[in-house]
């Protein structure tokens, strides 16, 4: 690992601020991802800013219905609260469907959202990879891509989102609050918030240098039948092949966002007309303009499937 410089932020402007002004700086919150990219030298931070004081680790409801979750709120406690239980059961089942019990208590609601790809050559660091070092190349495409995107990559990167968490605030129309370092608040709808990765797959969302998440905020409860349904290669502690986070009503309409199929968790709404017709038809358009690479087109039918799972367990 290399050295760093490290300290404490008192106030989410002044971290936002720090972190503009100082060269090389992050944010840690539990560290469970960032300090591993760091001990492979994937990141070398310069400067790390603690934001764990901050006090951004409550619950709230919002005037019009909705919960806003703080930015360090860990995954345990947003899992188990009983508001998100009852009323947003997909974020609660899609958080533990991630990671281990240790990880989820220290894992936070902005770290998660931030969490960097799986993709074996990213964490290679004798292998090319353009999101690790813009230009290089890709060595995932020609490469081992079984876990790797069936849709919206591009000739740079072919990388996806790892959050199990993500999915389900997109299927959840949530809103991420941040403070940039001017000291202005800005609030990102969640479906514009992680980008595709085009030519430049190492600019991962729409923050700005410094810009500090300070929460998210769902909407008021979508009510239905809530599922979240991970496929993957072992039952616990590994990373989403392919997710299906699905939100059904009663008359069989409802929304359906897919993790583990591309660099950003994948939904289509004008898809959801179809869901009414059936998997068949909502996965031809969710899915339409797809390109699986030589070792994941297992995935296409993976997705149909898995849909007709989650939507026959919503009928009960
Ligand atoms: C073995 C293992 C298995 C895992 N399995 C899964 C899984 O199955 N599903 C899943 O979804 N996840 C999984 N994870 C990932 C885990 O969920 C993430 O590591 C965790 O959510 C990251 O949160 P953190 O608070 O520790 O982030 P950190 O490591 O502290 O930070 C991550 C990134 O977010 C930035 N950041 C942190 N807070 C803020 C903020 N407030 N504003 C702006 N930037 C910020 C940091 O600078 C850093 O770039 C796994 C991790 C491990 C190690
Ligand atoms: S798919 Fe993306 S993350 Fe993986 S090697 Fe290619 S550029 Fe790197």
């Amino acid at each position: 690992m290399r050295t760093f410089t490290y300290e404490r932020a008192n106030s989410p402007a002044e971290a936002a601020a720090a972190a503009e002004r100082t060269l090389g700086a992050k944010f840690i919150a539990g560290g469970t991802n960032l300090l591993d990219l760091m001990k492979l030298e994937i990141e070398a931070p310069a400067h790390l800013i603690d934001v764990n004081g901050l006090d951004l680790d409550s619950i709230e409801p919002t005037p019009d219905g909705g919960l806003r979750i703080g930015a360090l709120v860990r995954n345990t406690d947003l899992a188990a609260d009983p508001r998100v239980r009852r009323d947003y059961g997909v974020l609660s089942r899609a958080l533990l469907a991630g990671a281990s019990g240790q990880l989820r208590n220290k894992a936070t609601t902005a770290g998660n959202l931030l969490q960097r790809t799986r993709c074996p050559y990213f964490y290679d660091t004798a292998q090319p990879c353009n999101k690790r070092q813009p230009g290089s190349g890709c060595a995932a495409i020609g490469g081992f891509n079984r876990q790797l995107a069936v849709i919206g990559g591009s000739e740079a990167c072919i990388a996806t989102h790892p959050s199990d968490m993500a999915v389900a605030m997109r299927v959840l129309d949530a809103t991420v609050e941040t403070v940039r370092p001017d000291g202005a608040t800005r609030f990102i709808p969640i479906a514009d918030f992680h980008r595709l990765p085009g030519d430049t797959p190492h600019i991962e969302t729409a923050l700005v240098p410094g810009e500090l998440i300070t929460a998210v905020t769902l909407p008021k409860p979508a009510g239905g039948t809530q599922v979240y349904r991970k496929v993957r290669d072992r039952a616990s502690y590994a990373f989403a092949l392919v997710s299906v986070a699905a939100i059904v009503q009663r008359d069989g309409s409802g929304r359906v966002a897919l993790g583990g199929v591309a660099h950003k968790p994948w939904r289509v709404e004008a898809a959801e007309a179809a869901m009414p017709q059936g998997a068949k038809a909502v996965t031809a358009q969710l899915l339409a303009g797809a390109k699986p690479a030589h070792d994941n087109a297992f995935k296409l039918p993976l997705v149909e499937r898995t849909l007709a799972s989650v939507l026959t367990e919503a009928k009960g």
